[in-house]
């Protein structure tokens, strides 16, 4: 039998994407994933499809383990061969417990090893223009617990050095214990004026950063309803100049963002809202369902190489139509001579993915312009055309072609059905104004939305409306919805660019 390991894995400091490269290697290698509370879930996404994902939150309550059962977990994974993930939130061995389950597992003599990552004190200085060091008036940074500090007699923070601190002091776990915390320095000696920042959620499109003199920063952080997890910076540091405020100054940061394609359509999205501060809300409106087990796309498909183009509306279509080859033992020579266009860049992006360069991408992406501006490009009188869609696309495309004189096959590769999701929940945060906007990229996703959500709901309310071309608008308009912006480029970028645009 393989003998087990064991990898302390820090996940960072919230944001999924602030994992390190070793991180993410070893998550998509474990057999079996223990997982913090404060470890982002979405860094599971990793996980390979065997793997075992075991989730232990160690606050009070159903479902919680005590630090006991987290050893004995650790133990009996690895010694039946596993290789296992302990994924902990933040840096493992800060103020994280990596210490004692390390020493566990040298005790009983299974190989670690463990894989540092981006401490909450740093990235929640930084994600908020804070510099813990500076040249001017920091050359010392102390990393404390706000955990021990209570009234405990054991406590190890000696309160007189600590007020004396010629430097930045960055607590953890501090919420619980903050008017204590302030009263010791206080007494100790510290001055009253010490700038103070809290920094709650950090990394996330949901930070908050409350801002005021040592003194005032309890009560400060009442008012404005800072909630765990938050990091205390005391100190001169702590009176940063906003203008170093880089995260919470983009255009989407703190907005809540709802995307309405498939499900992997929608991950795919929200990671560019994430990307751009925002916080995505999921709510799948579509499945997308492939057809290339028909006998009229496998007949197709045996002879691809007769066309002179063949042509593709949608990612989505030229990911089902690889997979099919891939399923098939197949690969891009089955196109032969024939030229491939592409809708728009993304589209043009995932033939790239299979090292396939479309020979012709219009300039404003969709399908008329497809056609307008194919017929411009090449002679197409007598041409074979294929077109390789959804089973929903328009006749306008195929239309236009004709009329210039092209032979054109119309085969559907896939087709899309309506999704139900949970629909009470986002019912309610529209109706209460906490959503920003709706997103909406293809009139697949417009119908599925609304055949769950009544529009003159979205209308009565603050909620925007995207949409990410013209089409899709129409399709608003036709169900009576308020369309605010449509995107000027006909693509995820372009229709999160529109919604920036209008925040500026
Ligand atoms: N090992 C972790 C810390 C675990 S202790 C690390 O290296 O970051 C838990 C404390 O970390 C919380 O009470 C809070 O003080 C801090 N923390 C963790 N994530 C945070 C976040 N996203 N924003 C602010 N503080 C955070």
């Amino acid at each position: 039998m393989n003998k087990g390991f064991v990898y302390l894995v820090g996940a960072g400091p919230g944001r999924a994407d602030l994992i390190t490269v070793r991180g993410a290697e070893l998550l998509k290698a474990a057999d079996c994933i223990i997982c913090d509370k404060l470890a982002n879930p979405a860094l599971l996404s990793y996980a390979g499809p065997n793997a075992e994902i075991i989730h232990v939150p160690k606050r009070i309550g159903s479902g919680s383990f005590t630090q006991q059962e987290i050893n004995n977990l650790l133990i009996e994974k690895a010694s039946s061969g596993k290789t296992v993930v302990r994924l902990k939130g933040g840096d493992p061995c800060i103020f994280g417990r990596g210490a004692e389950e390390a020493a566990l597992l040298a005790e009983a003599g299974i190989d670690f090893e463990i894989v540092p990552a981006v401490t909450a004190a740093i990235a929640a200085a930084e994600y908020s223009g804070i510099m813990l060091t500076h040249r001017d008036y920091s050359s010392q940074v102390v990393f404390i617990t706000g955990h021990e500090a209570d009234n405990k007699a054991n406590t190890n923070i000696d309160w007189h050095l600590l007020a004396k601190f010629p430097g930045t002091i960055v607590f953890y776990m501090a919420m619980g214990n903050l008017d204590f915390i302030v009263e010791q320095l206080i007494k100790n000696g510290m001055a009253e004026e010490m700038p103070a920042a809290v920094i709650a959620d950090a990394t996330l499109s949901s930070q908050r950063v409350a801002k005021a003199s040592l003194s005032r920063i309890s009560e400060k952080c009442k008012q404005e309803k800072t909630e765990p997890p938050a990091i205390v910076v005391i100190g001169t540091a702590a009176d940063s100049n906003t203008k170093l405020s880089w995260f919470m100054k983009k255009p989407l940061f703190g907005r809540n963002i709802v995307v309405t394609r498939d499900v992997p359509g929608n991950a795919g999205f929200a990671a560019k809202i994430i990307k751009h501060a925002g916080n995505p809300i999921e709510f799948a409106t579509i499945r997308i369902k492939p057809l290339t087990q028909t006998s009229q796309f496998l007949q197709t498909l045996a002879k691809l190489a007769e066309y002179d183009w063949i042509i593709f509306t949608s990612a989505n279509g030229v990911s089902i139509f690889l997979d099919c080859l891939r399923s098939l033992q197949k690969d891009s020579r089955v196109f032969g001579p024939a030229k491939i266009a592409a809708i728009g860049s993304e589209t043009a992006a995932k033939l790239d993915e299979f090292s396939i360069k479309a020979d012709f991408v219009p300039t404003v992406f969709t399908g008329k312009e497809l056609g307008k501006q194919l017929i411009g490009f090449a002679n197409l009188k007598g041409k074979k055309i294929l077109l390789l869609r959804s089973q929903l696309a328009s006749d306008e495309l195929g239309e236009l072609l004709e009329q210039a004189g092209a032979k054109v096959d119309n085969v559907a590769i896939y087709t899309v059905v309506t999704e139900k999701s949970e629909c009470k929940w986002l019912t309610e945060k529209i109706a209460e104004g906490a959503v920003d906007w709706l997103t909406f990229a293809s009139p697949s996703s417009v119908k599925g939305f609304f055949a769950q959500i009544r529009s003159d709901l979205v209308n009565s309310s603050n909620v925007k409306v995207a949409s990410i071309g013209p089409v899709t608008s129409q399709h608003l308009k036709n169900l009576g919805v308020r369309v605010d912006v449509t995107a000027r480029e006909h693509t995820t970028d372009g229709l999160l660019a529109a919604i920036e645009r209008t925040h500026e």
